[in-house]
């Protein structure tokens, strides 16, 4: 991608941004990925990757139309281009609620099913922003590498932007025996060697969501030890066709090439889940933001800070379709005057609200750090994550059960169309003013984002992505500090320890 010089046909300023066709161009790399016995020649070989990278595309392009040009991109205000919005570092409230605009367009351009679009990974090197000037204080604690780790943020969150890039971030280790520490050792990815230049490192990645389908790869390693040994303690990130990088894909669970009307959110494609295997993989110095010290890790939980924020405003707009789903069940089913399924709606429309409410919650009480970044509050955003996936499932089942038979009962454009039978279909099943044509599109709609394949896979994705929820409430206990109510307590009931 060059930098576009757009002066001499339009007012507009220069741009950094890619088009659809540059960024799939950019994935076609040599990358190495395996999906069982095949490994592809190029990522779009793969029917579901190749309709996820398509959706991505469009976003790409979107960038470039008026009406979301406000949603995905600003422009910066030390280059004066216009640049993604996915790389915003906010500084205000208000760029915070400007920077939330494209995670709502994300969100709903993929129906809340990709939970790692291109915006996520961004957030958190904004989150390292906001932490710079304590990765400023800190050193190489591995012999023969020194790297600049403030500089070194400073600078990928610089190369993304001004390259539209798009990463995945894998944190997570490989599942193995986590009652046994050595199980867990095996499994972080470690330094194997150090020099001037960069390091090599070699372990594996999982789960990594999108990777297949983007750019680069944001890694470090999270959890599984007490103390994690120097030589895991890193973070970094390099392109995901780097020597070395072995991608094994999971199986597909989207339905890409599917009609529109069948499955009009799985034939969309999927954001797949990669196993990624790293064999000495050289990292630059520029791309290392910790090294060998183990405190530098324990400032991941705060760097995710705008990666969560992320993940409870895709709630939000989420549930706020499934309200929509909701009501148009009891509109075309003809059952809106049934007070118990009034109650069930209004569930549906107390989950929703709740969920944005922590996100206004947790955007009112932002805080500006050292740095001049100002983030979300942390205790909002992990109540709200944790409300969202308490209840999540609760949700699918009541959305699921408004709809009936009609959720099992679906047919398809070709059996509708089908002179043989189409007409007992179109004649028996119309809803409430709409045609069964209609209707069914509505459930199969309601199917995709609660019942087939890409539903059981996006489920299980929001109950674990970023944490599961005991360890939210143990963010909780930690996080929340509880003497204010604790001396309320006391004032009321008299106590004077
Ligand atoms: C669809 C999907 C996509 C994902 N995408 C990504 C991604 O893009 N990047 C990434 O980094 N990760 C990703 N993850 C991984 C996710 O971060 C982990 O699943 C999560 O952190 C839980 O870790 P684990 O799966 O290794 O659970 P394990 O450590 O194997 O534990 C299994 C279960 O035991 C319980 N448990 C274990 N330890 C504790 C504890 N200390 N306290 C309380 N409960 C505990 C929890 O219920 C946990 O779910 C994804 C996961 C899924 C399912």
């Amino acid at each position: 991608m060059t930098v576009q010089d757009t002066s001499t046909t339009a007012s507009k300023p220069a741009h950094r941004l890619k088009t659809g066709a540059e960024f799939k161009a950019s994935l076609d790399d040599g990358r190495n990925i395996w999906i069982g016995k095949r490994k592809l020649d190029k990522v779009t070989d793969e029917p579901a990757l190749g309709a996820g990278v398509d959706l991505l595309a469009e976003m790409f392009d979107d960038q470039f139309k008026p009406e979301f040009e406000d949603a995905t991109t600003y422009i910066d205000p030390q280059s004066g281009e216009i640049v993604s919005r996915a790389w915003q570092v906010p500084t205000t409230i208000e760029e915070l609620a400007d920077r939330r605009k494209m995670i709502e367009y994300t969100s709903l351009k993929t129906a809340g099913t990709f939970g790692r679009p291109p915006d996520l990974s961004p957030a958190i090197v904004a989150g390292l922003m906001a932490y710079q000037d304590v990765f400023k204080q800190k050193k190489s604690m591995i012999d023969g590498c020194n790297p600049d780790f403030a500089e070194n943020i400073e600078a990928y969150m610089d190369f993304g932007r001004n390259t539209n890039l798009t990463a995945s971030e894998s944190l997570a280790g490989p599942q193995t025996d986590r009652s046994n520490p050595k199980a867990a050792e095996m499994a972080f990815l470690r330094v194997t060697k150090a020099q001037a230049d960069g390091i090599y490192v070699s372990g594996a990645k999982t789960v990594g969501s999108i990777a297949a389908q983007a750019n680069d790869i944001f890694f470090t390693n999270l959890g599984g030890l007490t103390t994690t040994p120097p030589e895991a303690c890193v973070w970094g990130a390099v392109p995901i066709n780097a020597d070395g990088i072995t991608m094994i894909s999971r199986e597909m669970v989207s339905q890409p090439g599917a009609n529109k009307f069948d499955h009009p959110v799985s034939s969309m494609g999927e954001e797949a889940d990669q196993f990624i295997v790293f064999d000495n993989v050289f990292v630059p110095k520029e791309r290392i933001f910790n090294l060998g010290d183990p405190d530098g890790m324990s400032w991941y939980g705060r760097a995710t800070v705008f990666a969560h924020w992320h993940v409870l405003t895709r709630m939000a707009v989420k549930s706020e379709l499934f309200v929509g789903a909701g009501q148009m069940v009891l509109d075309v089913l003809g059952t809106g005057k049934i007070p118990a399924v009034q109650q069930m709606l209004g569930e549906l429309i107390q989950y929703a609200q709740t969920l944005r409410a922590f996100v206004i919650a947790a955007e009112a009480k932002a805080t500006q750090l050292a740095s001049g970044v100002v983030t979300p509050d942390v205790s909002m955003l992990t109540a709200g994550r944790l409300y969202s996936i308490e209840h999540y499932p609760r949700i699918i089942h009541i959305l699921q059960e408004m709809c009936g038979q009609g959720l099992v009962m679906r047919f398809g454009k070709d059996a509708f169309e089908n002179p043989e039978i189409g007409h007992y279909l179109n004649d028996l099943l119309p809803g409430h003013g709409v045609s069964a044509m209609q209707k069914e599109l509505l459930m199969n709609f309601i199917w995709d984002m609660t019942s087939g394949s890409l539903a059981g896979r996006v489920a299980l994705f929001e109950n674990v992505n970023s944490s599961p929820a005991p360890r939210l409430r143990a963010r909780l206990f930690d996080e929340v500090s509880r003497e204010a109510f604790v001396d309320q307590v006391k004032t009321i009931a008299g106590m004077d320890w």
